[in-house]
């Protein structure tokens, strides 16, 4: 079992509704030393890569971005959500329904920040049904850029997303993979990985 996968274990809360809480650690009080353990992790895994910049959306994502982006040592873009956005042309859009919120967002990127020569890194936290990875790898391909590959904190392997966003062919690393999770009695099952 590695260091991620042992901390849900310790501190993680299964909900109702195939939520997974662990807001003592990642996603409300951050652990700052497991965020640099899972910088250092994503960056020995995408090691062979060209990138140019990680990209993840706000809020919860930004924190584990972070130490990815200092690994790689280049520059951290969130994609913004917004309730509305007047399309003025200077930014790229995208729609991302979420999941623990039920709504739709647009999530926007600045043309300025993103361009056809950039190599991307996606990072997110958690993944579901792959709405919010969809939209960030529809922003990349906006731009021209490329998608380098993505890479998440906690992967719901029960949920569609994962196997999805493999099928298309991209490089998806998940720390930790839930393969089963129970509310009644808090039980977790992690997916063997190598
Ligand atoms: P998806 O777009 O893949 O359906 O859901 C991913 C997004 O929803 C993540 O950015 C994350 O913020 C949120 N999310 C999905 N499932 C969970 C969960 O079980 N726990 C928490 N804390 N966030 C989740």
């Amino acid at each position: 079992m590695n260091f991620l996968e042992q901390r849900i274990l310790k501190d993680g809360v299964v909900k109702p509704g195939n939520v997974l809480k662990v807001d003592s650690f990642l996603n409300h009080q951050m652990d700052i030393a497991l965020l640099d353990e899972i910088g250092e992790e994503f960056h020995r895994r995408f090691a062979d890569k060209h990138v140019t910049k990680v990209l993840t959306i706000e809020a919860s994502g930004i924190a584990i971005a972070y130490p990815v982006a200092r690994c790689f040592g280049v520059p951290l873009l969130f994609a913004k959500k917004s309730k509305s956005v007047n399309i003025d042309g200077d930014m790229y859009v995208a729609e991302v329904e979420s999941f623990t919120h039920k709504n739709k967002n647009q999530v926007i990127v600045s043309k300025r920040f993103l361009t056809k020569e950039d190599h991307v890194l996606i990072i997110d936290d958690f993944l579901a049904n792959g709405c919010a990875l969809k939209g960030l790898i529809s922003i990349v391909e906006s731009a021209g850029a490329t998608v380098e590959g993505l890479g998440i904190a906690i992967e719901k392997g029960f949920q569609c997303g994962g196997k999805q966003i493999r099928e298309l062919g991209y490089q998806l690393e998940s720390l930790a993979i839930v393969d089963s999770m129970d509310a009644q009695n808090g039980g977790l099952v992690f997916r063997e990985q190598k």
